[in-house]
């Protein structure tokens, strides 16, 4: 049984994290591959490391003086180290560094790894597992995808050498050796990636909450959290606005039915959220809610619009040119809703207009404004009569109309339109009414 523990900035911020992390790993002897992410805030208005290190590249490259910053980041690995009495020698790594950036010769994706780099050393020298850098282990295609097979290889190599190993999270190297960071909090891709490629048992990503929750805590009072869920419904509610996680974290180890546990690293004991493929049936007639505001809705009107062939084909290549991403299309028989976010057209909507109305010889185009989108999304609902007529019902109690319904043709979600305004309102009916009654 191998487990792969991925720790988040949180798990991670200063010396009483790291005595957390160590327990949690001590705690159970399958978790033999740890990959950490940089020193986290210690309290909300404290800096990410990660966020320092670009600041600092930033200024750099302005010539905009940095010692403040520096010293920052510079004490702020010097104190871990010395707290858990740590033989890291940081000042030397920490000296490179910042001879690198005094000489200009430091590329923005290798000076914002090193938060990573750095904290794996110390982690790794207190946990007494092997450090393995990521750029001898996740390896890029110089045209930025991974190369699975050499990271296959790489790191099969490395962890049946060492058997225990610590690698950074977020960057991996191309051919050349030159660092590639990938996207924010990428390090759960790392992750994701490297259990994959080691074939684990299960992934285990660590960080402050106790798992995924049904539904946004800004909005509901104290949510219940989701035990089990499938990928797929995962993905539904973090397109929605739920995030926890990396997006593209997912499909690497969904690919291969590896589950993931999201865990609380303060609060070990509790179970979290299991993520699988396993189509479970969970106590609630739904897994979650999510949603999002600032959506807006083109309702294209057209005689005969159903008998010609080829219209929405066209529609959707004005859209494109554009590069306007379409959330939904709900249709009527002489005209069609194109649901977009209001951000996308922020600069272009008029012009889009125009030309929606020319080349498609619309008779008329309305646009609804400020609308939010909230999906209802779980496995169960499949087949659910009850279920929709519920939802239904719950809207109109509280005086609510529904302008855009979706469901999904494998009746994982359905979509609501509400207004923005009664967005939370609507939300709170029904959590209330699908998850706690
Ligand atoms: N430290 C990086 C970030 O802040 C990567 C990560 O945390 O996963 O985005």
């Amino acid at each position: 049984m191998i487990k792969l523990a991925k720790f988040g900035g949180s798990s991670l911020s200063h010396e009483a994290q790291f005595r957390k992390v160590k327990k949690i790993i001590e705690s159970d002897a399958a978790r033999t591959v740890v990959v950490v992410s940089a020193l986290g805030k210690r309290v909300p208005s404290d800096n990410k490391i990660t966020d320092l290190l670009y600041i600092l590249h930033a200024h750099m490259q302005h010539d905009v003086e940095y010692e403040t910053i520096w010293q920052t980041i510079y004490q702020r690995f010097v104190e871990v180290r010395d707290a858990l009495q740590l033989n890291v020698p940081i000042e030397k790594e920490l000296e490179k560094i910042i001879q690198m950036v005094a000489a200009k010769k430091v590329s923005v994706d290798y000076l914002v790894s090193r938060g990573e780099y750095l904290t794996a050393l110390l982690m790794s020298d207190y946990l007494g597992y092997r450090f393995v850098d990521a750029k001898d282990i996740i390896a890029f295609h110089y045209n930025g995808k991974f190369d699975t097979e050499r990271i296959a290889l790489q790191a099969n190599a490395a962890y049946k050498k060492y058997g225990k190993i610590v690698v950074p999270g977020f960057y991996g190297a191309y051919p050349s050796g030159d660092i590639k960071l990938m996207s924010r909090g990428g390090s759960d891709i790392t992750g994701s990636i490297l259990a994959r490629a080691l074939r684990v048992d299960v992934y285990e990503n660590w960080t402050d909450v106790s798992g995924i929750l049904m539904g946004d805590p800004r909005i509901i009072d104290n949510p219940e959290t989701i035990t089990e869920i499938t990928y797929r419904e995962l993905r539904e509610l973090s397109y929605m606005g739920a995030n926890v996680l990396h997006e593209a974290a997912i499909r690497p180890i969904q690919e291969v039915k590896i589950p993931l546990n999201i865990r609380n690293t303060n609060a070990p004991a509790d179970p979290g959220t299991t993520i699988s493929s396993d189509e479970k049936c969970t106590t609630y007639d739904i897994t979650g809610i999510a949603g999002k505001k600032n959506f807006i809705s083109l309702i294209l009107y057209k005689s005969q619009m159903s008998d010609e062939v080829g219209f929405l084909s066209r529609t959707m290549q004005i859209f494109e040119r554009h590069e306007i991403s379409i959330e939904h299309v709900p249709t009527g028989i002489d005209n069609v809703g194109i649901v977009i976010s209001k951000h996308s057209v922020e600069n272009n909507l008029y012009e889009l207009l125009d030309e929606l109305k020319s080349e498609l010889e619309l008779d008329e185009v309305e646009v609804v404004d400020d609308l939010a989108l909230i999906a209802i999304v779980g496995g169960n609902m499949r087949g659910n009569i009850q279920l929709t007529g519920k939802i239904f019902m719950t809207l109109s109690q509280i005086g609510v109309n529904a302008s855009i319904i979706s469901k999904s043709a494998q009746e994982l979600n359905l979509i609501v339109g509400v207004k923005n305004t009664e967005y939370e309102k609507a939300v709170r009916s029904l959590y209330e009414e699908l998850v706690r009654k």
